[in-house]
């Protein structure tokens, strides 16, 4: 007899027990936000495990981020009860295709440890490229090259597969010939970009049979999390490594695809059955996740778009708080609502763990951190605030990633008068001819041409020393942890020293952040871990268990759940956002559509969106209109409340453009208008007072944010905060200070809310 079902097997429900227990053949979830898709494939694996169905080693498992990998191993371990002793293949597509290139770098032409480059690498590279090929850079950007490369890439294109319309769209006619040069340009560096890991292996697998059928093999399982989301190239992928065992589960919901414009294709999960026959089709309907309330709002909302599958919903939950909707002035009144908000439920004993912002746009996140940073409230923002872009940071690594891979020459780039050392352009233009010339890298250049001398002794000696020190730095690479490698190799290149020479407290916040750097290195046992890792971080929030209110943007925060969810900014042209508006065809406003289904759908208990009359936006005031989202909501599930007494038209037509101090922004986007939807129509049926010292209040109140440090405060004073009384400061930022408060632990704050005490 079959062996009793374990305890958290028998509290799945029929549908999901159904996706658990098919492990042969293909499956297909496909259901509704919060129906425990996440939590059936979870489980899935625990079984496949757990039964001995396969080694652990044997399944191929696709998260959509590395935290839901993270949480997925975990829980699994969880589940059977026993650390799964390395789940080699679960991860992002990205993090597995750039182990797997690892292992078969040499068959397209790279070192196995070749790096991965970051935008900004990639940026400067094509820049390079399109300069020497005497294009004008202004004319034909960069940026829009790389997007044209990224979308190539996504979709499985290599150079010679470009048609004669996608080469047309970069220098009338010469896409094909960049996306060529950037390609053999990367592997003289031996590098590639992101896109790069899933085409140059779906290159190898297309090209070498044995590597495939190892890997056909060895999968005897797959499975696939957000599928809706997948790409081109991802699903290609997928096809060829699924024919040997067709064991392929993907789940996922064609309600929530947000992704398009990175090239993913909703089209993927619509067609499963067909690149699949015979496959399961398994259908969720109830959701564990959110109240009745909650999930007839974004039904009802989702019901607007024609493109879609279309299905039932429900749960057993409590009846809980209709969504609310509050209309605010402006951006910052937006802010200290939610604080207010947010505070209010911590006295109530929520936990800022279970609270999240979700914005539409990145530029939200600003007058919420202010605010929240005023009124000492922890937050993180979790995929926005990038702490390996900042400047210093990016030094430290490009120190590390040349040490690790000598012929890295971005990386020598940027060091190589980093500090200063004297060595100007022609220097660096002299070594260049020179690694041209000999097909060298420009480390071994520079080692080459102080044999010579083609260059001022000065320059020469420094070279010397700078190539002298990355031997050196290099035999102790292998004798020293990580963390000790960076600071000895900051500390000897004088890194250190120029900021300490500095002596400003932006200095010092750079000094913070290379300890930081440090710190963060400590767990990891070689530095090519470290750098795999870095190149693959995608979210910064790992290893912090602070309680913390999160801000993040909508894409961000797909798959996760709070149980208070607050979604500012829901004005026409900030969401839907004004591209999407601008392009103006269905798809898109659907897409955005989509994405406000997702951001209701986090929410467990209770969804607070939240609109202002006027928003600054890249420092400019425009009056706005309320998003037609809010008007798609059914009524019912609705309670609307307004700190303004009308709407933002009436504001307008009682000002004469002259008084209006925002007129000439509010004129050069005279399609607004044209925008009403019944949303606009019933934030506006009210009586206005329009009282000139509102404006000159939020005017004010955004201003004194800049971020002036002040001069008499430094990192060891003591200070007085009204709120969090004495403390010390530990770091100053801008005009942003950490203080160890004597009483309340570490908090951020803004430096004009305390005064030194002597
Ligand atoms: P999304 O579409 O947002 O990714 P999902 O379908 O993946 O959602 P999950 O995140 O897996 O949904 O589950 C939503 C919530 O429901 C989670 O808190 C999960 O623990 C809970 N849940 C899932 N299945 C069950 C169940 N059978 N019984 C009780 N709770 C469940
Ligand atoms: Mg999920």
């Amino acid at each position: 007899a079959a062996p009793a079902a374990p305890d958290w097997l028998a509290r799945l429900n029929p549908p999901q027990r159904e996706a658990v227990e098919t492990t042969e053949g293909p499956v297909l979830m496909l259901a509704g936000a919060g129906t425990g898709k996440t939590a059936a494939l979870t489980a899935r694996l625990a079984w496949l495990v757990g039964s001995r169905r396969a080694w652990p080693s044997e399944i191929l498992c696709v998260t959509f981020t590395n935290k839901a990998a993270r949480e997925m191993r975990e829980r699994v371990g969880h589940l059977i009860g026993a650390a799964v002793e390395g789940m080699p293949w679960l991860g992002t597509f990205h993090a597995i295709a750039a182990k797997m290139l690892r292992r078969h770098a040499e068959l397209v032409g790279l070192q196995s440890n070749y790096t991965i480059i970051d935008t900004d690498d990639q940026l400067r590279l094509l820049k390079q490229l399109i300069v020497a090929e005497g294009i004008d850079e202004k004319r034909w950007p960069a940026r829009q090259l790389a997007g044209l490369i990224d979308r190539w890439k996504n979709r499985g294109f290599n150079p010679g597969d470009l048609d004669a319309v996608e080469n047309e769209l970069y220098a009338n006619g010469r896409g094909q010939h960049f996306y060529r040069l950037y390609q053999d340009r990367l592997k003289a560096l031996n590098a590639c970009d992101f896109g790069d890991l899933l085409l140059h292996m779906l290159n190898v697998l297309r090209g070498h049979r044995e590597v495939l059928e190892h890997y056909r093999t060895r999968f005897k399982y797959i499975m696939v999390d957000e599928y809706q989301d997948t790409n081109q190239v991802q699903y290609l992928w997928l096809r060829l490594l699924a024919q040997e065992h067709k064991n392929i589960c993907v789940v996922g919901d064609d309600d929530q695809s947000i992704y398009s414009w990175r090239g993913a294709e909703v089209a993927n999960i619509l067609k499963f059955e067909k690149d699949f026959p015979g496959a399961r089709v398994i259908r969720l309907e109830q959701n564990y996740r959110s109240t009745p309330q909650i999930l007839a709002a974004a039904s009802g909302l989702i019901g607007e778009n024609s493109q879609r599958l279309g299905k039932t919903l429900w749960t057993e939950l409590n009846h809980g708080d209709k969504v609310r909707v509050i209309g605010v002035w402006d951006g910052p009144e937006e802010a200290r609502r939610i604080g207010d908000e947010i505070e209010r439920l911590e006295r109530e004993g929520a936990y800022l763990n279970q609270i999240a912002i979700l914005v539409r746009a990145q530029f939200q996140t600003r007058e919420l951190e202010d605010r929240f940073i005023q009124i000492g409230l922890n937050y993180k923002i979790v995929g926005g605030f990038r702490f390996y872009e900042r400047a210093e940071i990016r030094d430290a690594l490009a120190y590390l990633r040349l040490l690790a891979q000598p012929s890295d020459d971005l990386a020598f780039e940027r060091i190589y008068n980093t500090p200063k050392r004297g060595l100007g352009d022609k220097a660096l233009e002299r070594l260049h001819r020179h690694a041209r010339g000999q097909g060298v890298p420009l480390l071994r250049a520079a080692l080459e041409l102080c044999d010579t001398d083609e260059l001022p002794a000065r320059a020469r000696n420094t070279l010397l020393a700078l190539v002298r020190d990355f031997a050196r730095w290099r035999e102790s690479a292998d004798s020293l942890a990580p963390a000790e490698l960076v600071r000895t190799v900051l500390d000897e290149s004088g890194y250190t020293a120029m900021l300490q020479a500095e002596r400003s407290a932006e200095a010092a916040g750079r000094l913070e952040n290379l300890s930081e750097l440090a710190r963060a290195m400590e767990d990891y046992e070689t530095l090519g871990d470290f750098l795999e890792h870095v190149s693959l971080v995608m979210d910064n929030d790992a290893a912090d268990d602070a309680e913390k209110v999160t801000i993040m943007t909508i894409h961000a925060a797909k798959g996760l759940e709070f149980d208070q969810v607050f979604l500012p900014g829901w004005e026409e042209g900030v969401f839907p956002s004004q591209r999407a508006l601008d392009e103006g065809g269905l798809a898109s406003l659907e897409e955005e559509r989509r994405l406000a289904y997702v951001a209701i759908t986090r929410a467990r208990r209770r969804c607070t969106i939240l609109h202002a009359a006027n928003r600054r936006i890249y420092g400019q005031w425009t009056s706005s209109i309320p998003s037609r989202f809010i008007a798609e909501i059914p009524p019912d599930h609705v309670d609307s409340e307004t700190t303004l007494s009308g709407g933002a038209s009436l504001w307008r037509a009682q000002w004469s453009e002259r008084d209006d101090p925002f007129a000439h922004v509010t004129r050069d986007r005279p399609d607004r208008t044209q925008q009403r939807g019944p949303g606009w129509q019933r934030a506006a049926a009210g009586t206005y007072d329009p009282t000139p010292r509102r404006v000159a209040e939020s005017t004010r109140s955004a201003a004194s944010f800049a971020a002036k440090p002040r001069l008499d405060l430094a990192v060891g004073d003591r200070v007085f905060h009204e709120k969090f009384g004495s403390g010390t400061i530990a770091a100053q930022e801008g005009n942003k200070l950490e203080i160890d408060f004597d009483a309340a632990g570490r908090k951020r704050v803004i430096d004009s809310f305390v005064r030194r005490v002597d």
